[in-house]
């Protein structure tokens, strides 16, 4: 048995995939088969993260987390959760090829996942011009007509990238002002391709083999409108990944992991939880590692509080990198 598995490796994940191999743990980060990285390998230049004047793409800084995770003792597995046993003393972690974990202690970085608009063609036209990433499918779109969902940095950071390659961007808004950053904003309205549809919903997608258009309702006065366009990027924000511990966790309101005050701790003992799943508010990169550095100290904490009860344990409750000692205590407590 481990001492610690990290469920999740965005920055949250990997900056307590950071702190807590740096602390001897040896944890094992299960990062997801296709979403590795988390949000940020779907990001193009990082201007905000502390350390990089110049920016780093997304997925650069991603790397180079899981590298510096790996270089103390972090152990990465490319592989999904589809079980969780959290109560008592022993977390089990079943993965998708079947392989199964067991560790004192548990952290639950997921991240967020796409919100999506919920109208007719959304489902249908996924991937026939229907997309929630700019940098994964912009280049797709080279003198097209497209439009972005949102008002958010989101919205702002996808149609100012996709002005690369499309001849024109709508942005289609819901209200009249925009939730994004003021800089964010700027440097949308100054770019001559973006053009704002202010209080509007997208109603339908319209489309048989791919997207021709959208059917766009006013906010205001209920009246409709068609919109021709050959693509459109959803960037309307995003949901905690909460599914695999809403009957296991308590939650909050938001939808979020509820945890204890400013700790990372969930309401089951041993389990940890960091980064945009237990954040409503900020959701950003610097944000998520610093949940992620809080979340290994307090796992360090239990797990060495653990190991003070003091208990016997069998020897299959052997807890890896542990003295023998202190593992049998871990395995029992
Ligand atoms: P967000 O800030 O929650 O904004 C979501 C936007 O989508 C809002 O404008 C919202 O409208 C709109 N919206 C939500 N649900 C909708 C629906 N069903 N139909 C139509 N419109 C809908 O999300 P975000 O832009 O993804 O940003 C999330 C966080 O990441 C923020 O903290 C942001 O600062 C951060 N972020 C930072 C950067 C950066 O700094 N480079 C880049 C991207 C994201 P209302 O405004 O009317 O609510």
């Amino acid at each position: 048995m481990r001492q610690l598995i990290i469920i999740g490796s965005g920055p949250a994940g990997y900056t307590a995939a950071i702190y807590a191999a740096r602390a001897n743990l040896a944890p094992l980060v299960v990062a997801s088969s296709v979403e590795a990285g988390g949000e940020l390998m779907n990001t193009t230049e990082v201007e905000n993260f502390p350390g990089f004047p110049e920016g780093i793409q997304g997925p650069d800084l991603m790397t180079k987390m899981q590298e510096q995770a790996e270089k103390f003792g972090a152990e990465v597995l490319y592989d999904d959760v589809v079980k969780l046993e959290l109560e008592g003393p022993v977390k089990t972690v079943t993965l998708g090829s079947g392989a199964v974990h067991q560790a004192a202690a548990v952290i639950f970085a997921t991240g967020s996942a796409y919100r999506k608009i919920n109208v007719e063609g959304e489902e249908r036209l996924s991937g026939h011009g229907v997309s929630w990433c700019a940098t994964c499918d912009g280049f797709f779109f080279r003198e097209r007509v497209i439009a972005v969902v949102g008002g958010g940095d989101s919205a702002m950071e996808e149609a100012t990238f996709l002005t690369r390659f499309a001849s024109k961007v709508y942005v289609i808004h819901r209200r009249e002002e925009l939730r994004a950053s003021k800089i964010m904003q700027e440097r949308a309205f100054a770019n001559a391709k973006i053009e704002f549809v202010w209080n509007s919903d997208v109603a339908d997608i319209l489309g048989e083999e791919a997207v021709t258009g959208v059917t766009l309702r006013s906010t205001v006065d209920g009246s409709e409108r068609h919109l021709p366009l050959d693509g459109l990027f959803v960037a309307i924000g995003n949901d905690p990944r909460t599914h695999l511990v809403h009957d296991i966790l308590e939650l909050t309101p938001e939808g979020t992991i509820k945890v204890d005050g400013r700790s990372s701790r969930t309401s089951v003992a041993g389990v940890f939880a960091a980064g945009d799943v237990i954040d409503p508010t900020y959701r950003q990169a610097v944000t998520a590692a610093s949940s992620g550095t809080v979340a290994a100290l307090d796992a360090e904490h239990y797990l060495a509080a653990l190991g003070e009860a003091g208990a016997p344990a069998t020897e299959d409750d052997q807890i890896e990198g542990l003295p023998e000692a202190d593992a049998a205590k871990v395995g029992a407590a």
